[in-house]
């Protein structure tokens, strides 16, 4: 039978408030209980045993020795079997403290009427002495057994109201004037004794309550502050984890006792193409594609390889507990694949590709500084030589890194007015069998490394930020020639992606051209591809600005990018360059041929001149005449050469084409 189902228990509960207490204070209590039962049952049976002690004798046997035993000896078993289940009650649920603390109770209603019950039925035996005892036994033992169930609101008033009710009436019933005083005093201390516990009890509760807030609260800071960490740790544009945490866990992979078994890797990633789609879609179609590029990515990250964005569209990877480097390649091959799936964006679809640079701890570099910095050389290495692929930084990336660190000091000590020099290489129209211009190409003649190909100083130069004072020496120095020169011939003049990317760089150069009396339609402007793609919106705005002037623009080194068509068409062109890695094996190659061809059909629909570079053979002359090429620049017509010998400073007077054409000519230039 449920015992809460008796209408007093249930209302003596409720009245306690603690029909429904919060979980916490539940276990507050019991914990306060659980401390003080054993004292309860010990006052309990000694007070017992020392009243039955006193009986014997006077009181029949069974109430004197047999009803204590039992009723003492259920106080032990209990206790017993309390301290038995102590250990096991950090583990209890919430529901199941509930349920003991309700056994409790109701155990402590039934012994508490079982003892007094006994304690009354003892009166009528003995002496004065011995029912003062029993007046005494009862009072005191009541008192003791509330103060220990102090915690326990609802046991403590029970227990008073069992025990102090029957007590006072029964002693006041007595008509001697010690107990009815006794009575008295007893239902005065019961009545203190209610009104103090309640009004602890009440403190009590307020005090676990106060506790229990304090810890929500310390709670909730705790989870705002990781929200906030794992915010600033995260980048709200794509969900990956951000630079910040990506130098974190870099930092913290700090080779262990074994580091020959425990390699990881960085990586850093580039999308190839993104600035292009950027610029002709927009930014939000830039934003989408990242977002897209940033979920492929997630997907691939695991326990040990963690993808970050470090910012715009470059990606961070790291990858732990690396066993082989056939891994990696696999990792590298799986990122760029699904890197180069399509995105769509409003219907169009938008393609690009990622590019990865990867330094391996130990050979790659061994701190994590250091392989960041080589996996980001070895991007660069990448993007030039390999886009859309990955690179591993090698011993090869060294040396060259090494070099580059030579070249980059000479150049910075170097002074370049006298060391730097022009060479001029004609650009010839078959056709006419004319030099219609000369491209300006600078030689560099280092005093400490001897002569260093453009090839390499260019890039150094750039990397170094020392190009846009070479840029303006060598441009000094076409001007002068051209200036000087006995015949008004055309020059073409190679600009750095940076030269565009800087406003002032730019307005500086122009400047110069008009400073220096030269006609601006004498010059043309040769740019790359991937000088235009870098930032088009600015390389845009910079050719406007040179085509303003009255210079012209070719586009070098056409068909070794990625240029599409609606990047040529917006920008201000007058040539085209076809890369001469086009016409090295063009009389057996049947693809080069129709590379050519179709880029010459291009030309001639969007009216632009159409240069072939790197023409070497009067076989190939021959086979481009045919594909309907007219204007030619390579070593079959003439190679660089000095335009500043002794002999003057016309380089004009050094060419004699008609040799080379087939076609008498004695005019040799425009
Ligand atoms: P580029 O603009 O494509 O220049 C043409 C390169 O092809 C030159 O190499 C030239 O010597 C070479 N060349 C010409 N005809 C032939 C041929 O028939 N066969 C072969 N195999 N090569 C031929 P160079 O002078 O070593 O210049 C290399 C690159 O350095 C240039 O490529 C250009 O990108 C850069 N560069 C040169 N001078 C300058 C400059 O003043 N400023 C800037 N920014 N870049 C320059
Ligand atoms: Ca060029
Ligand atoms: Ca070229």
């Amino acid at each position: 039978m449920n015992l809460l189902r008796i209408p007093l228990l249930r209302r003596l509960l409720s009245l306690s408030g603690e029909s429904n207490p919060s979980d916490e204070l539940s276990r507050c209590q019991f914990e306060a209980f659980a401390r003080q039962l054993p004292l309860l049952h010990v006052i309990l049976i000694i007070n017992t045993v020392a009243v039955a002690i006193t009986h014997i004798g006077t009181a029949p046997a069974w109430l004197a020795r047999d009803v204590p035993i039992s009723l003492c000896a259920v106080c032990l078993m209990r206790l017993a079997t309390w301290l038995r289940r102590q250990k096991r009650r950090h583990t209890l649920t919430d529901a199941q403290i509930a349920a003991r603390m309700r056994t409790t109770l109701v155990l402590i209603g039934v012994l508490g009427v079982l003892f007094t019950t006994w304690g009354l039925a003892l009166y009528p035996y003995g002496d004065a002495y011995a029912r003062v005892h029993v007046a005494f036994y009862m009072s005191i033992t009541v008192i003791g057994c509330v103060f220990c169930l102090m915690h326990t609101r609802a046991a403590a008033l029970l227990l008073t109201a069992i025990v102090v009710v029957p007590f006072s009436l029964f002693f006041a019933l007595t008509h001697n004037v010690v107990l009815m005083a006794i009575a008295a005093n007893m239902l005065l201390v019961a009545v203190a004794m209610v009104l103090i516990l309640l009004s602890y009890y009440r403190d009590f509760a307020r005090l676990v309550e106060s506790r229990r807030s304090l810890r929500a609260r310390q709670a909730e800071l705790l989870r705002l502050s990781e929200e906030n960490s794992s915010l600033a740790n995260l980048d709200s544009l794509t969900g990956l984890p951000n630079r910040r945490r990506f130098f974190g866990e870099l930092n913290a992979l700090v080779p262990r006792d074994n580091p020959g078994a425990l390699r990881y890797a960085v990586g850093v990633i580039d999308l190839d193409g993104f600035k292009q789609i950027n610029d002709l879609y927009g930014h939000a179609a830039g934003d989408r594609v990242l977002e897209e590029a940033g979920c492929r990515l997630l997907a691939l990250s695991g326990p040990h390889i963690t993808l970050a964005r470090l910012g715009g569209d470059e990606f961070g990877l790291l990858i732990r507990d690396l066993t082989d480097v056939q891994e990696l390649v696999l990792l590298g091959t799986a990122i760029c694949e699904a890197l180069r799936r399509p995105y769509v964006w409003l219907g169009a679809t938008l393609s690009l590709s990622g590019s990865i640079g990867l330094a391996i701890f130990p050979e790659g570099g061994e701190t994590p500084d250091q392989l960041f910095e080589h996996a980001d050389y070895a991007l660069y290495f990448a993007k030039t030589h390999r886009r859309g692929g990955i690179t591993i930084f090698s011993h090869e990336h060294e040396s060259q890194i090494r070099k580059f660190g030579e070249i980059e000091q000479a150049l910075r000590h170097a002074d370049l007015e006298l060391e730097m020099s022009l060479h001029f290489q004609p650009i010839v129209d078959v056709m006419t069998a004319r030099i219609i211009s000369f491209e300006a190409l600078a030689r560099w003649h280092s005093p400490i490394l001897g002569a260093v190909p453009p090839s390499l100083f260019i890039k150094v130069a750039e990397r170094s930020h020392l190009i846009h004072t070479l840029t303006e020496v060598l441009l000094g120095k076409a001007l002068r020639i051209m200036k000087a020169g006995a015949v008004e011939a055309r020059v073409s003049f190679n600009l750095s992606a940076l030269d565009l990317a800087s406003p002032d760089a730019l307005e500086r150069l122009i400047s110069m051209i008009r400073k220096s009396g030269v006609a601006p339609d004498r010059l043309t402007f040769e740019v790359t591809e991937t000088a235009v793609i870098n930032d088009f919106e600015q390389a845009q705005q910079a050719l406007k600005a040179l085509k303003t002037l009255g210079a012209h623009i070719s586009l070098d080194d056409f068909g070794t990018g990625f240029s599409s068509l609606n990047c040529i068409h917006r920008l201000p062109l007058d040539k085209i360059k076809v890369d001469r890695s086009f016409i090295a094996d063009i009389e057996t190659n049947v693809g080069a041929r129709d590379i050519v061809r179709s880029i010459v059909d291009l030309c001639r629909s969007l009216s632009l001149a159409c240069v072939i570079e790197g023409v070497e053979t009067p076989a190939q002359v021959e086979v481009l005449r045919q594909l309907g090429c007219e204007v030619m620049q390579g070593f079959h017509f003439g190679r660089p050469s000095a335009a500043d010998g002794k002999d003057g400073l016309d380089p004009l007077t050094r060419f004699d084409i008609s040799v080379y054409c087939g076609v008498g000519s004695t005019e040799k230039n425009s």
